[in-house]
């Protein structure tokens, strides 16, 4: 159903744990394309990076189950900074580090916090990059998403694919693939692709919380 239309959305430590679990999954999936978009335009291992940190994510959630919202985003934070060497690591990790510490150890939280939560995220890791909306990254697709968050998860995860969609005509401006100048151009960036991994896996998440 259109989430938007749900008066009021608690969303508990369980849904944290099946987001992060289900981008896992998608990431699983989708890691051989990854890598290929990162080939056009990079070094060829966004997907094995992000595989590598995010079955490590569903590890260690395993092992510790976190005891809440903020608390989980936490723990999978600083395991994709250990676990993935390349420029996604920290960036990735900072998002959720940052927006697991905004949201505190609150034992639930609305849809509204978390998009404020998250928007402080993609700002922290807009800092930490250099980059802004346009540079050809992961914020492409990330800060439309959490700009659209507020109305529901349906709508954010458009927005993020509309994001990706929208770095192929763009020239990077930040990171490996801001080396091939003008030969960047015609090429989805590989982050904002897996960005869109990550807010598509927040909407099932929520759908899956509705059976
Ligand atoms: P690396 O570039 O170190 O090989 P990955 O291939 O795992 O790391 O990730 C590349 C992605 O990271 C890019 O497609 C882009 O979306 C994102 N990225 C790289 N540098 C930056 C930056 N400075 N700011 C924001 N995102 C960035
Ligand atoms: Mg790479």
């Amino acid at each position: 159903m259109e989430d938007g239309s749900r008066r009021v959305a608690e969303l508990d430590t369980g849904f944290f744990v099946r987001w992060l679990t289900e981008t896992a999954s998608a990431v699983d999936r989708e890691a051989d394309r990854l890598t290929e978009l990162d080939s056009a335009i990079g070094d060829a291992d966004h997907g094995s990076n992000l595989r590598r940190g995010f079955t490590a994510v569903t590890a260690a959630l395993t092992d510790k189950p976190p005891p809440s919202p903020g608390a989980a985003l936490g723990l999978a934070g600083r395991t994709l900074v250990s676990k993935v060497g390349g420029a996604s690591g920290p960036l990735y990790g900072t998002l959720l580090r940052r927006t697991g510490r905004e949201l505190g150890d609150a034992a639930t939280v609305s849809r509204e916090e978390l998009a404020r939560a998250m928007s402080t995220g993609v700002e922290a890791v807009a800092a930490l990059g250099g980059a802004a909306e346009g540079d050809k990254t992961m914020l492409d697709a990330l800060l439309p998403a959490v700009r659209a968050l507020p109305e529901s998860f349906t709508a954010a995860r458009r927005a993020a694919a509309e994001g990706a969609v929208g770095t192929v005509p763009m020239r990077a401006r930040r990171g490996r693939a801001s080396y091939l100048g003008e030969r960047s151009i015609g090429h989805e960036d590989p982050g904002a692709a897996s960005s869109l991994l990550l807010v598509a896996a927040l909407e099932r998440s929520w759908e899956a919380a509705d059976e």
